[in-house]
């Protein structure tokens, strides 16, 4: 099970699947495994038939993704140590589901790199990515594809 969690908009994704909050409720929940302070709520997710809940100790920042049945009785706890973001994840996964033939029409290989690049959250040169975005109204046009990178 792989846990990453957007902590700006509250969004947990298991095993590539974005989880959004039904609630953001602050609660207590438990004491850190860390350092034995205070750990309280971030957010409430639904997950198979339970729930999984974001949540970070107050005093070491450690956030956890801490497993409830349908019972909300305890299943396990983990330590979130990824993070991702979700526009960007999603930019990624709208490029990634985009034929690449059809990119290759629009935007040369350094402005596709570029696009990519940004989405996955990694360095890109600025110059290929304004060139791209320059492109975008055409690319839709052609095709019916938006592109918000
Ligand atoms: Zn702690």
């Amino acid at each position: 099970m792989e846990i990453r969690y957007d902590i700006e908009n509250s969004v947990i994704q298991v095993d590539g699947v974005d989880l959004y909050a039904h609630t953001l409720d602050k609660n207590f929940i438990g004491v850190c495994s860390n350092c034995n302070s205070d750990v309280n709520s971030l957010s409430y997710h639904s997950y198979e038939s339970g729930m999984i809940v974001a949540a970070r100790c107050s005093l070491c920042d450690t956030i956890f993704a801490i497993m409830y049945d349908e019972n909300w009785k305890w299943k396990g706890e983990e330590t979130i140590s990824k993070f991702f973001n979700l526009k960007s994840s999603n930019d990624l996964r709208n490029l990634e589901g985009i034929d690449r033939k059809k990119l290759s029409t629009i935007f040369t290989p350094a402005e596709t790199t570029s696009m990519y690049a940004k989405a996955r959250g990694e360095k890109y040169i600025r110059q290929y990515l304004y060139r791209a975005r320059k492109k975008y109204n055409d690319f839709e046009e052609l095709f019916g594809i938006q592109i918000n990178i």
